[in-house]
């Protein structure tokens, strides 16, 4: 008796986008693009695997993502590798790297890209999800926080996202926050003991990761220990104001929250994160703040930074929820032929379309006509063009509009002009389930 093969699945907390979801995020990068070009970013990319002290050092050895998520291995030839669980660090190593702050200035930087962590899976967190994220390098001026939150405000407006908020803090800088954090320790030698076991080891290792506790039982007695915001050196403290006050100016709207210390070591003065009412429990949409002194942590030069992770599996959910946008249908004509005399016209025809822009199907053997405007209503193309016998002999094929029902004769080789002008110029793909023509 044969043995059954095996099926190969994908790894836990991995997934694949099949062509019916990648529409909408190609959307949301398209959109990511433009507004960060209207914001003079440009684009880095690099690699996925970076050596495993990048992010032990950068992100910090007492947090969940060195201790617990990372894919850590051993490379053939021994060196210490991870995928990398965030980008952040990435970019400073490349900008260290290559030397860019020699150019002066700030650099403003995007990446989108994968990320990976390994977390218990639920709706919203994978082990392997996309970031859309963007740094600016080279200047601690609180404009710099202020505008780059209105880039993100900017960004989820055009995505029509609803129900989000926007909640910010500081959490000061190497001079003031050894002094609160002393403050805190002292505070959680008193409590400690009401606190989850995780709180009570990070009371010593890490005290400011004890705020950013999720368990219910901690949280009154979390809500009671002192605030960083009532700590803060007095350039940390005008810092944040000049930062809040700038946001008011920019009618961005916002929310202090002392308690938001986020989940990486690198972080000085402001730190932020949007979180939407549509997500559920994983509710953080995106995540950032300031890391002054990252550059020096990595070996590099005084190199003041702020940036932001949109978790991108994230914003689709959202945007979805929020049903702001509305997909193209991918393709915008559908090229039907009747008669063998036809089908060299056809395959010419739908190759001219393609050439100019204008996204094309059509059918490899002979479909009757009713079943080719059934096909054509099933790919929701806005036109179809119709050539049988008589269209050929005259060279005028028939342009349907599906949309109206409207149906004319136009000449073989106004066709992709007639069908952009109607489209006001732009023909392309778009996301949706694109059925395959027979
Ligand atoms: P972080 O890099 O931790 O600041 O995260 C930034 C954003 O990435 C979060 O606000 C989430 O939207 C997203 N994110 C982080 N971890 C995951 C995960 N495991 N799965 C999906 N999204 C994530």
């Amino acid at each position: 008796m044969s043995k059954k093969t095996e099926l190969i699945q994908s790894v836990k907390g991995t997934r694949d986008l099949l062509p019916g979801e990648t529409g909408l995020w190609q959307r949301v990068e398209d959109e990511a693009r433009r507004v960060f070009a209207a914001y003079n970013f440009r684009e880095i990319r690099t690699p996925i695997l970076e050596q495993t002290a990048l992010f032990a050092r950068s992100v910090g050895t007492d947090t969940d993502i060195v201790t617990k998520e990372m894919y850590t291995f051993e490379d053939r030839d021994s060196e210490a590798l991870t995928l990398r669980p965030e980008a952040t660090a990435s970019v400073v190593r490349a900008y260290i790297e290559h030397g860019l702050y020699n150019e002066g200035g700030i650099h403003k930087l995007y990446y989108f890209g994968p990320m990976f962590r390994r977390e218990r899976p639920q709706k919203g967190r994978y082990r392997q999800f996309y970031q859309i994220g963007a740094e600016v390098l080279g200047s601690d001026h609180p404009t710099i926080d202020a505008e780059v939150l209105e880039m993100l405000m900017l960004l989820l407006e055009r995505l029509g996202l609803k129900e989000f908020k926007l909640l910010i803090n500081s959490v000061g800088c190497a001079k003031c926050r050894p002094e609160y954090l002393k403050k805190l320790r002292h505070a959680l030698e008193e409590v400690k003991a009401q606190l989850c076991a995780d709180c009570q080891r990070r009371a010593h290792t890490n005290p400011l990761r004890v705020l950013d506790c999720k368990i219910e039982a901690d949280q009154p007695v979390i809500e009671r220990l002192p605030h960083i915001l009532d700590h803060l050196c007095p350039e940390c403290r005008q810092h944040f104001e000049c930062v809040t006050t700038e946001l008011e100016e920019r009618g961005v709207a916002f929310e202090i929250v002392p308690r938001l210390v986020r989940g990486l070591d690198y972080y000085t003065r402001t730190t932020f994160e949007i979180t939407s009412g549509l997500l559920g429990a994983q509710n953080a949409l995106l995540g950032g703040g300031r890391y002054d002194g990252l550059s020096e942590m990595l070996g590099g030069p005084p190199a003041p930074g702020f940036g932001f992770a949109i978790g991108q599996d994230r914003l689709v959910l959202t945007v979805e929820e929020s049903a702001g946008i509305e997909l193209k249908p991918p393709l915008d004509v559908y090229v039907a032929w009747m008669g063998e005399a036809a089908r060299g016209p056809a395959m010419r025809l739908t190759r001219e379309l393609r050439r100019e822009g204008v996204s094309a199907e059509t059918s490899f053997q002979q479909v009757k006509l009713k079943k080719s405007v059934g096909l054509a209503n099933k790919l929701r193309v806005r036109h179809t063009v119709i050539i049988g016998e008589d269209e050929v002999a005259s060279g005028q094929y028939q342009l349907k509009d599906m949309e109206t029902g409207e149906q004319k004769a136009v000449d073989k080789g106004q066709l992709a002009a007639a069908i952009k002008a109607k489209q006001g110029g732009t023909a392309g793909p778009a996301g949706e389930p694109s059925p395959q023509a027979e």
